[in-house]
Formats: structure tokens, C-alpha cells, sequence
């Protein structure tokens, strides 16, 4: 379905963004891969599966990086045809204890970072005609918790960055759509449960069972290999008109 085409991932060196490269990949995209980490690893497995790979290790939180990532995949692979904005951090404390400096980090890496990259990238798609923008936001793009005011407000803000930019682009065949995961068990929601256990002295399986039963109906994390299939259904022709949408898959968290 992708074959030909450039999927730039960013923060896919592990989690949910490489689950999404190696999805791209097997439909035939050539990737670039981002984000920090086991970098080896991520190429390695992309690679595997045939296609042309590569990395640029531009820092989310720097807008002249993300310019040079932009500028790297223009002139290695051509351009960008599908954007994922997926590179994320978390750090949770309440407002008055919160730090300054994750603040900034935060609403730097987890929002303003794809207002650059879908800046850069617009132009070429629209000369083409085609693109897919998918922006990896999350069930606090649509509800909020405590003690992730940060996080929320980032994830708030990139929904509604997508719904701009999808009325930006309603007349054209480029599409802009985010996807609204519920806890996805990866070493950012590890970390999370890690914090639960010690927090109420439980074993991890029992930390894991706690963070589902507060938010999620299922008691299912749900997986990157089906955020992956959910972004693959927003790349394929029977999605050309579907715009702006911020599409839970959060096993009921926000049915609630
Ligand atoms: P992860 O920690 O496994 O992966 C994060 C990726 O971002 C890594 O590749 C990391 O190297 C990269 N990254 C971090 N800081 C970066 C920076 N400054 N510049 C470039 N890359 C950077 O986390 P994940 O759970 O896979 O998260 C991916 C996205 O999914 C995030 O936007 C997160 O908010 C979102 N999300 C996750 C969950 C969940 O439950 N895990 C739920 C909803 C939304």
C-alpha cells in the first residue's frame, strides 16, 4: 500500500513509534527512524523487513534539529509523504510541585515539535497531492487526569493542532488525523507502573492491575501493533475523507 512512499516516524527507537515504523515498513514505506536509545536495534528490525531505512537523531525539543531532520529526509529520501508525530515524554506531580524545566520539555517534545514538522513537511505534500499526518496524542487529549497537567495540556493542544491543520488541508488530498491511545505498556508507562508498586509496596503484575482498573473498562493495555493497523487504515484510499478526527483506542477509558 506504502510502496514508494517516505513514513517519517519520530521517537521510533522503541514503544508505540517503532511499532508504527515496522507497520509502514511492511507495507512497503522507506522509514526514517528518530528518537534515542538502542538506535541499532530499531534500524535492524526495520531493515529486516526490506525496505530503505534511516535516522536522524534530532532532539524533539529543538526546532533547528527538526529542520535538520526535515532537510535529511528531503534530500536522502526525497521528502516526507507520511508524517507520524509520535516522539513523547511524561513526568507526573501535582502543579504546585511540578518542575519548570519538564514543563518546558513537555510542551516542547510533545506538541511543538509537530507544529515544526508538519510546517516543513506541508509544502511537499500538497504539491503532490498526497500526505498522511498522524499525530500520536493520546486519551489526555480528550480527558484529563491528575498530577499530568503537562502531558494534558500538550495532548490537548495536539488535537486541536490537528483539527487545524486538517481544515488546512480539507480540500486537498493530504490528511491530518490523531490517535488517542489508552496505556499502552511501554517503558513511558513502565516507568508508571514501576512508581505504582513502590508507591503501595505490590508486585508489578499487581501494579499493572491497578493502573487498568482506575481508568481502563477492558483491563487491556492496548498494543502498538494495533495503534499501528489504526494508523495504516488512516494511510489507506478508504480513509481519504476522514479529517481531524481523535480516534480513542483506550479499551472504554473515555466511554466512562
Ligand atoms: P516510549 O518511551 O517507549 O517511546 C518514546 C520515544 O520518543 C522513544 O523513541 C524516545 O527515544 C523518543 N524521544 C523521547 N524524547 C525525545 C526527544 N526529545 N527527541 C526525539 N525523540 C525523543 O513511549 P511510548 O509509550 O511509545 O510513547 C510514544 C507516544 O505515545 C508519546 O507521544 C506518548 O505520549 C504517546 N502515548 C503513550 C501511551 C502509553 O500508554 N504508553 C498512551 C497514550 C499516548
Amino acid at each position: 500500500m506504502l510502496k514508494g512512499k517516505t513514513a517519517l516516524v519520530t521517537g521510533s527507537t522503541s514503544g508505540i513509534g517503532l511499532g508504527m515504523a515496522m507497520a509502514m515498513a511492511r507495507q512497503g514505506a522507506n522509514i526514517v527512524l528518530n528518537g534515542f536509545g538502542d538506535i541499532e536495534a530499531a534500524r535492524a528490525q526495520v531493515a529486516a523487513l526490506g525496505v530503505r531505512v534511516g535516522y536522524h537523531g534530532a532532539d524533539m525539543s529543538k526546532p533547528d534539529q527538526i529542520e535538520a531532520m526535515m532537510a535529511y529526509a528531503a534530500s536522502e529520501f526525497g521528502g516526507v509523504d507520511v508524517l507520524v508525530n509520535n516522539a513523547g515524554i511524561q513526568h507526573v506531580a501535582e502543579i504546585d510541585q511540578f518542575p519548570v524545566e519538564r514543563w518546558d520539555a513537555i510542551i516542547s517534545i510533545n506538541l511543538s515539535s509537530a507544529f515544526h514538522t508538519m510546517r516543513l513537511a506541508l509544502p511537499t505534500m500538497k504539491s503532490r497531492g498526497w500526505g498522511r499526518i498522524i499525530n500520536v496524542a493520546s486519551v489526555h487529549g480528550l480527558v484529563a487526569s491528575t498530577a499530568k497537567s503537562a502531558y494534558v495540556a500538550a495532548k490537548h493542544g495536539i488535537v486541536g493542532l490537528t483539527k487545524v491543520a486538517a481544515l488546512e488541508t480539507a480540500t486537498t488530498g493530504v490528511t491530518v488525523n490523531a490517535i488517542c491511545p489508552g496505556w499502552v505498556l511501554t517503558p513511558l508507562v513502565q516507568k508508571q507502573v514501576d512508581a505504582r508498586a513502590q508507591r503501595d509496596g505490590i508486585d508489578n503484575e499487581a501494579a499493572k492491575r491497578a493502573l487498568l482498573a482506575e481508568k481502563e473498562p477492558s483491563m487491556q493495555f492496548t498494543t502498538p501493533e494495533e495503534l499501528a493497523e489504526l494508523a495504516l487504515f488512516f494511510c489507506s484510499p478508504a480513509a481519504n475523507n476522514v479529517r481531524g478526527v481523535a480516534w480513542a483506542m483506550d479499551g472504554g477509558w473515555t466511554a466512562q
